[in-house]
């Protein structure tokens, strides 16, 4: 049986990260992910884009991915927060943060195919792709993964298993982790669109009576929108011809960006939040979406899956460096303590803004703009937010610091 020190179930963004995070440190690594990523697909008008906060980008710096990332890449220079029809507003900028950009806007595409490069090349890592797991089991010094491979069974031993395996994370359900887990009854809608004034790298959050509406800044003058709708509302949406959405679209955004023309391909994404009730267990670890899925109100759910990869990387890499188990409890609930607060603090940040946004009680629109207002004016309020969305509050490991481990 092949034996591993760290088997990392789910090779998606978050998986494929942890596996660059621990290269070059002499471990045997098994990456198993069940779907074949399309690395050499062309970039195309319709890319799906995800908004990396700015200490995402210091993460990508520690795992120098980041030379590799940055032509695909477009700067958000300030973000412009508003809730439509009332007066409240909020601004935030570079600027004022001291940095190049808050964050930065990216294909989903460009960073697979980063990430599946930088795997290809990891000394002692096997990748299983397509391959997968069917059972988990736990021995006394070990976990027994069972997979499937092109119909041939094959079990793998390792000393560590990483559950990266997404918001329905089978391993969690194996190992009989609960979640909290609750239906937005919301569905956001995605495509690119090109509207007729430059976007000037500004991200656009509008706060609309069906719903949070982003506009991304892309390439090419495009901006990627995020458009949250009740799911009773999204099957109509969907159906709009072009003219329609289009129209539609306009008539929540505003004419901020002039006309908005050319539209995409639209995806439909059901919104639900998913909280696993533990972190870890003997053996066991969670990271991504399998330990929280988010509303994407404000861009959070990978950005908040690069900070769990970043700890649970440097926990270990510091365990193994001092002669300890990687996959003792122990040793891993030192990663849990980290993230206990970071995972608290966006879950409520997401929910409450969502929830709070989506609410047309009488009177609500006022107090919600001003209480926008006011967090416009006092900075420190504001800087904790800005701190937050761009995954810079709290204590910082050392790939968040752009350092290697
Ligand atoms: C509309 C929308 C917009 C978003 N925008 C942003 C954004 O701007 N910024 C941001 O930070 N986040 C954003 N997110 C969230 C982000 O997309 C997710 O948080 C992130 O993709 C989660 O990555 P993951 O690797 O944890 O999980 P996943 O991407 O779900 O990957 C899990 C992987 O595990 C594999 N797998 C599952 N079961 C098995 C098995 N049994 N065997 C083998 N493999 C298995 C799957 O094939 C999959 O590849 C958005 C989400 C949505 C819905």
């Amino acid at each position: 049986m092949p034996q591993y020190d760290v088997i990392i179930i789910g090779g998606g963004m978050v998986g494929a990260s942890l596996a660059c995070a621990l290269s070059g440190r002499g471990l045997r690594i098994a990456l198993i992910e069940a779907v074949e990523l399309e690395t050499r697909r062309e970039a195309g008008y319709d890319d799906r884009v995800i908004a990396l906060a700015y200490g995402t980008r210091r993460i990508f710096d520690g795992l120098q991915l980041w030379g590799a990332l940055a032509a695909d890449t477009t700067p958000i220079h300030r973000i412009h927060v508003s809730d439509r029809g009332h007066f409240g507003m909020v601004h935030m900028d570079r600027v004022e943060e001291g940095l190049p950009a808050l964050g930065y806007v990216v294909p989903a595409r460009a960073i697979g195919r980063v990430l599946a490069e930088a795997v290809a090349g990891i000394e002692g890592l096997d990748s299983y792709c397509p391959a997968t797991v069917t059972a988990v089991k736990r021995t006394a010094a070990a976990v027994e993964v069972d997979m499937s491979q092109e119909g041939l069974m094959t079990t793998l031993s390792g000393r560590l298993v990483v559950a990266a395996d997404g918001a329905d994370s089978p391993v969690r359900e194996q190992f009989g982790i609960d979640c909290t887990e609750r239906d937005y009854g919301q569905t956001a809608i995605v495509t690119n669109i090109t509207p007729q004034l430059a976007h000037n790298h500004i991200a656009y959050e509008r706060f609309t009576d069906s719903g949070p509406l982003a506009l991304l800044p892309m390439s090419d003058q495009r901006c990627a929108v995020v458009w949250t709708v009740a799911s009773s509302q999204a099957g109509s949406i969907m159906e709009l011809d072009e003219a329609g959405f289009i129209a539609a679209l306009q008539s929540r955004f505003g004419y901020r960006l002039g006309r908005l023309e050319r539209v995409g391909r639209r995806q439909a994404w059901p919104l639900r939040l998913v909280q696993a009730k533990e972190t870890v267990r003997e053996r066991l670890a969670l990271i991504g979406n399998a330990v929280h899925t988010l509303h994407p109100v404000a861009g959070q759910g990978f950005n908040l899956g690069a900070r769990d990869v970043a700890v649970l990387a440097e926990v270990l890499v510091d365990a193994i460096d001092a002669g300890e188990d990687p996959g003792s409890l122990q040793v891993l609930q030192r990663y849990a303590d980290w993230r206990v607060r970071d995972h608290r603090n966006v879950a409520v940040f997401t929910d409450g803004l969502a929830r709070l946004f989506s609410l047309s009680l009488p009177g609500l629109g006022v107090a919600r703009s001003a209480g926008m207002l006011a967090f416009d004016l006092v900075p420190p309020a504001k800087r904790l937010l800005t701190r937050m969305t761009m995954g810079r509050s709290g204590r910082t490991p050392r790939l968040a610091r752009g350092l290697p481990l």
